[in-house]
């Protein structure tokens, strides 16, 4: 059971545009929201204010403008797909151009069709992933056609290491930004994710793109999370069992009892998106109850002796994130980020919303 706090994402929402002193606040909800849910999401944060949204694929911004209406900006980060433009112009997306072909593209499509075409430009400042780089920018400066029929409503850039906030090469970053930016149409200027937010009072521009620190990720790694945690994940106990020493346990017997044990089997495994080295504990009424050999695709076997006897009954939900147990946590253990788990807890779980 998944159990997401939407009053908590909206409180993170309020947390970070307050933290922006007077710039915009965006929403990042690609990827369905990071896994939890566009539909639930997007409409409480578009609730708090919110006009700016990003999704990574144009069928994810199609979605989302049903979901939406016609108000808020949605902005597909992937870029403008070959042949795609008249989807984008369909459902009012705003597409990111990457590139000066995607450029030439929208261009094309807005003189074919007489029209002015709404675009965000991002810009590769050093990341090296997507944006036109430098060389390409100077090509367009110095074309005075090319921005015809098209409205530039941002110029963006992403930070590669924003959650380093030592890093050198995020102050190198802002900097390559501001300078490519004045070689583009005058915008709205967007650079910072979560972590980007929480770089220092100058990092953020004109607009702020957070994604994971509105589900409750910390985009301050090393430091307490100054986020609401949004998402509690619990399983059902299925069945429990005695054991008796030197049993082999699960597949492979990867593991084997050396002593008489109780153990129980939950309903979570790695088809709910719940990986193999992922965390190794479930908890209940306090107690940390260790996985006992694989994880297995629909079910895990808990150690329950430090439990009394009968504790778990067929049914009775133990904890596996929650306030025993982050989803940072989880992912550290897991050699992940909590992004990667959030987009995996699988469609599976029956999803429970609070505080909507
Ligand atoms: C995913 C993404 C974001 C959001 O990043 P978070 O770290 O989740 O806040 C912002 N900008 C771009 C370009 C992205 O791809």
């Amino acid at each position: 059971m998944l159990t997401i706090d939407l009053g908590a994402i909206r409180a993170n929402y309020r947390l970070l545009r307050d933290r922006l002193g007077g710039k915009r606040c965006a929403a990042v909800v690609k990827a369905d929201a990071y896994g939890l849910g566009a539909d639930r999401v997007a409409p409480g944060l578009a609730d708090e204010g919110c006009d700016s949204f990003f999704v990574a694929h144009v069928g994810e911004g199609i979605v989302l403008r049903k979901i939406l209406g016609a108000a808020p900006d949605i902005h597909v980060l992937n870029g403008l797909p070959p042949g795609a433009e008249e989807a984008c112009i369909a459902a009012g997306l705003v597409p990111v151009i990457n590139s000066a072909a995607q450029l030439a593209a929208w261009r094309g499509k807005a003189a074919a069709c007489g029209r002015i075409l709404p675009a965000a430009v991002q810009v590769d400042s050093g990341m090296a992933r997507l944006g036109m780089p430098p060389q390409e920018v100077e090509l367009l400066a110095a074309d005075p056609g090319a921005f015809a029929g098209i409205e530039v409503k941002l110029v963006m850039s992403h930070f590669a290491r924003a959650d380093e906030p030592h890093e050198a090469s995020n102050g190198a970053q802002r900097a390559a930004f501001e300078a490519l930016a004045q070689k583009l149409p005058a915008a709205p200027r967007s650079l910072a994710n979560s972590a980007g937010i929480f770089l220092g009072t100058d990092h953020p521009f004109d607009l702020a793109r957070p994604g994971a620190a509105l589900y409750g990720i910390n985009p301050t790694p090393g430091l307490p999370n100054p986020m609401a945690p949004v998402v509690r994940l619990d399983a059902k106990v299925i069945q429990t069992r005695i054991i008796e020493p030197d049993t082999g346990i699960g597949y492979g017997h990867a593991a084997r009892a050396d002593r008489r044990m109780q153990v129980a089997t939950i309903a979570l495994g790695y088809a709910d998106g719940w990986h193999r080295r992922a965390a190794s504990a479930a908890f209940f009424d306090g107690a940390r109850l260790p996985f006992v050999g694989r994880v297995s695709m629909d079910s895990i076997i808990l150690d329950i002796s430090a439990l009394p006897q009968g504790a778990l009954a067929p049914g009775t939900l133990v904890e596996l994130i929650g306030e025993h147990q982050t989803v940072d946590e989880v992912a550290a253990q897991a050699g992940t980020i909590g992004y990667e788990i959030l987009t995996s807890l699988g469609r599976r779980f029956h999803r429970v919303y609070k505080n909507g």
